[in-house]
């Protein structure tokens, strides 16, 4: 039996891990630990998704959130390691970019345990992100590296990864394979305003009278526009003059957003929400006309319910739905950020291109994982 210790702790790892433990408790002969850091704390953003998506329990439930970068980093490094040393994995696995993922994937490799890397090879070009410290430290730190796309692939072929001795493998992207699983369980989320239903876009009414267009999901959190005065204020004036012009917003609105939102006294026009679990956010992905958004998974997420995405950053780590004319970089300009809004507001897209593996990922990660144990 192998033993697994899965290290998690923001939101999107728990929906990206949930795929890969259901896929792990089909299977004979894995063990998994599932370690949750504490990086999300309220319910909105942690809870909710193990009860939603079945996600056993966590074994061991550290509190570490706040604090800089490297202190929060430092802390989980540290306990992370007293865990690795007390359940003595075989391996451990992270997911995605987090300094969740970075502090698990060093106590490990530190401790001359192997890690895989769920979402490796993904790059945005940009070091003054946080999440592409993570990612390029994290990749360079295992030996088993599961990449969601042919682009992630590119990119650690051109950083020299053929020469090393580890495995590089195109398995799909395991949040498609969580978006059509969970699809069926899609439910609105409660105490939606009228308006949002009357122009869905199964339904009609657009606020310019073009109709039909449905309304727009927005979503907002990457530290490049928080903290950033400039941009949060670029992208507040967008999202108000878009509400109030071409339709309506609605946005669940992420803790950090809104203390950035409160400490620079804006205001914020859309209909503002909490922020909703999957299966709400999979109901507004499910009836918006247009994604708006500076996310990395709400652009996939965008794409596999056939939505046009405007994305808010300068560069995006899944470049082939800007190829595929599905994704348009705008930056936090007003401006841009109108002006596309306006082009793509209920635009179809068609999934034609097979480009995240279809739903797969979790069953070759953990055929790869069981394989691996074996040898
Ligand atoms: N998400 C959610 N509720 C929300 C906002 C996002 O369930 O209120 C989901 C979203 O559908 C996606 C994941 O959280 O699956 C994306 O997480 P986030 O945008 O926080 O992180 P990123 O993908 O940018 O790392």
């Amino acid at each position: 039996m192998q033993r697994i210790l899965t290290i998690i702790g923001a939101r999107p790892q728990f929906i990206k891990a949930s795929v890969v433990s259901r896929a792990i408790q089909a299977t004979e002969g894995i063990e998994e630990i599932l370690l949750h850091t504490g990086q999300h704390f309220d319910a909105n953003m942690s809870e909710v998704f193990f009860d939603q998506l079945g996600i056993p329990r966590p074994d061991v439930q550290l509190d570490i959130h706040g604090g800089s970068h490297g202190a929060m980093t430092g802390r989980m490094l540290s306990e992370i390691e007293q865990i690795i040393l007390r359940e003595k994995p075989d391996r451990v696995m992270v997911y995605g970019d987090t300094n969740s993922t970075l502090a698990g994937a060093l106590a490990a490799a530190k401790l001359h345990v192997r890690v895989a890397h769920v979402e490796a090879g993904l790059r945005s070009f940009n070091m003054a992100m946080p999440e592409e410290l993570n990612r390029i430290l994290t990749d360079q730190i295992s030996d088993l590296l599961f990449c969601p796309t042919d682009t992630a692939l590119r990119n650690l072929e051109a950083e020299g990864f053929d020469n090393k001795p580890v495995q590089v493998l195109q398995v799909g992207d395991v949040m498609q394979d969580a978006a059509l699983f969970f699809a069926r369980h899609a439910v609105a989320p409660e105490g939606l305003p009228a308006e949002i239903f009357a122009t869905d876009g199964h339904g009609q009414s657009r606020k310019n009278g073009a109709g039909g267009a449905g309304f727009i999901l927005a979503t907002l959190h990457r530290a490049e526009n928080t903290d950033d005065p400039l941009r949060l204020a670029g992208i507040v004036e967008a999202l108000n003059q878009i509400h109030r012009e071409i339709a309506p917003v609605i946005l669940p609105l992420h803790p950090r957003t809104r203390a950035a939102i409160d400490r620079e006294g804006l205001t914020l026009e859309p209909h503002v929400i909490d922020p909703v679990g999957y299966f709400e956010m999979l109901w507004l992905l499910d009836h918006c006309g247009l994604v708006l958004t500076d996310s990395g998974g709400v652009q996939k997420e965008a794409f596999f319910f056939g939505k046009a995405c405007v994305t808010m950053r300068d560069q995006t780590e899944w470049v082939e739905l800007v190829e595929a004319g599905a994704n348009e970089l705008v930056g936090a300009d007003a401006e841009r950020i109108l002006s596309a809004g306006r082009r793509h507001l209920g635009r179809t897209i068609e999934d034609r291109h097979e480009l995240y593996g279809g739903g797969k990922a979790a069953e070759r990660i953990v055929g790869k994982i069981l394989e691996e144990g074996r040898a």
